[in-house]
């Protein structure tokens, strides 16, 4: 099958009748409930989107011959990966970067998978052919899918295996001649009530040892299969216009809690059944994290212009561009988007083929990039906030301005140096849902939290980076003085 139309998408969804719950009940259908149905049209616009630009959206499938979406390519070069990401950069600027899972996020991790899975092969050369199979299909059927990491957050001074009540984490429950059951609950699956697929998989920084198990693996079921539940949070997409909540009303992809309750997965659905030690290694040996760091870091650039942007207008708006401190705070922004951009030239243009002949992005640019960017977003977001002041909280809404009375005062009260207050408005409201709004803040605590604690991952940087040449070379300058040892220092 082609690449999905928006229609295929939201028709998926529909008939699916996947197992979503918000608000204390279950949706019926996420194309009309007042949660989803906004950013479902969001979604549904990355898919036409592919029909609108094909040339930069699809390529050729290299098994059906079919025009399926460019960001299941597997780069055989760095032209392939610049096209790639090319296309990541086309779908986030219809969001500003907003939409941290578009499907590119996971379709990059499948795609690596499926291509470089001998890892899988380790207990059984069917995991590795279920991971290429399942590359393909999701490809050739432009699959939507959301993903699950990590356990519940209950003791984390404690393995798994060592918690009070061990079985509330997704487990291995029982293996039969046709597949899996597996139990227990799994956090947190972003864009869970809007998505085809779950792909459930090892945490990316949270090794597990051999006790565990039990609770290592890796697979994919469909959203509606019986057993499984989402258990949407409660929405931030508030049914307000697109005026009054610019992007919450629009690009609220919702966060789910994803109990299994003794569900099946069959056998061609499994890539890793109760092996820890592959589970540990999975997202490095794959380069799955290099390529979905491909994404992020692509992605990230355009949301990093789209706070640019807001910036520079609001300064612009209110007059305070020609301050010193002002300036200066621009210029943050302005330094860490140069930087972001640096990151991701020196990611693809330093590729190289990997074993499996995939041009694979240099890893230490992108490593760095993916490190750094949880540090920084909620900084620009407080200069966003400080530099708004009161007016990302003089911002009456849309019907204000419609109201006969009302409108021309706030109009007038509301005026900046170059724009009408309706014109004014509508731009620090933006500000405020970037900042303030639940969805803003949401957006903070995503940035900071999606691929990892920043603080672990911090620590694994450190632990893996190479230090000796720099040890060495500080030794040398020091061994290079004049000056000879004292007596009483030893040889
Ligand atoms: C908005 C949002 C969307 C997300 N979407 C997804 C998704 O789609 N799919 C998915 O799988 N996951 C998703 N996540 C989850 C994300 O992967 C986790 O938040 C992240 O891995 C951190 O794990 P945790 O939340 O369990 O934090 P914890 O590991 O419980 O950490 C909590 C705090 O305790 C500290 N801490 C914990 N253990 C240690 C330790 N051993 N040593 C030192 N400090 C420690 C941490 O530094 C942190 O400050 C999402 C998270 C957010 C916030």
């Amino acid at each position: 099958m082609p690449a999905k139309t928006g229609a295929q998408y939201r028709q998926g969804l529909r008939e699916a009748k996947n197992n979503v719950y918000i608000h204390g009940e279950r949706v019926d259908d996420p194309t009309t409930h007042p949660s989803f149905q906004n950013v479902v049209e969001s979604m549904a616009g990355l898919y036409d989107l592919q029909h609108e630009k094909p040339e930069k959206m699809l390529y050729t499938s290299p098994t059906s011959g079919d025009k399926v979406g460019m960001t299941f390519l597997r780069p055989a070069s760095i032209d392939d990966l610049v096209k790639r990401r090319e296309a990541i950069q086309e779908w986030a600027k219809t969001s500003g970067g907003m939409m941290g899972r578009s499907p590119d996020y996971l379709n990059a991790e499948v795609m690596a998978m499926g291509v470089a899975n001998d890892l899988f092969a380790e207990d059984d050369q069917m995991f590795a052919d279920n991971a290429r199979h399942y590359y393909e299909y999701a490809r050739e059927n432009d699959v939507s899918l959301t993903h699950t990491l990590i356990h519940p957050q209950v003791n984390r001074q404690k393995a798994q295996h060592e918690q009070k009540d061990a079985n509330v984490a997704l487990h291995l429950k029982e293996k039969r001649s046709d597949g899996i059951i597996v139990d227990g609950v799994r956090l947190l699956a972003t864009q869970g009530g809007i998505t085809d697929e779950i792909l459930v998989f090892p945490s990316t920084v949270k090794p597990a040892g051999e006790l565990d198990d039990p609770y290592s693996l890796a697979f994919v079921v469909k959203n509606n299969t019986p057993g499984l539940k989402f258990i949407s949070r409660e929405s931030f997409d508030y049914g307000k216009s697109e005026w009054d909540h610019p992007l919450s009303s629009r690009f609220e992809e919702g966060d789910a809690i994803v109990y299994f309750d003794n569900v099946f997965v069959p056998w061609d659905r499994v890539f890793v059944c109760g092996n820890s030690s592959i589970c540990n290694r999975t997202f490095l040996e794959t380069n799955a994290v290099v390529h979905m760091s491909h994404q992020v870091v692509a992605k990230n650039v355009v949301k990093t212009e789209f706070l640019l942007g807001t910036v520079l207008n609001l300064m612009d708006s209110i007059g305070i561009d020609g301050f010193q401190h002002v300036k200066d705070k621009g210029t943050e922004i302005m330094l860490t988007l140069e930087t972001m951009k640096s990151h991701l030239f020196r990611a693809e243009h330093n590729a190289k083929l990997d074993k499996w002949g995939t041009m694979t992005p240099d890893f230490d640019a992108l490593n760095a990039a993916r490190n750094w960017y949880p540090r920084v977003y909620p900084r620009m977001v407080e200069i966003l906030r400080i530099l708004g002041a009161s007016g990302l909280m003089g911002i009456p809404t849309e019907a204000d301005f419609q109201h006969e009375e009302l409108g021309p005062i706030v109009n007038r009260a509301l005026q900046a140096k170059n724009l009408e207050g309706y014109e004014r408005v509508q731009l620090f409201r933006l500000a405020w849902d970037l900042t303030l709004s639940s969805f803003g803040s949401r957006q903070m605590h995503y940035e900071y939290y999606f691929f990892g604690d920043p603080i672990k991952m911090g620590m694994s940087y450190f632990d893996a980076f190479d230090k000796e040449p720099y040890k060495a070379y500080v030794q040398d300058f020091l061994n290079q003085t004049t000056s000879s040892k004292p007596s009483y220092a030893k040889a």
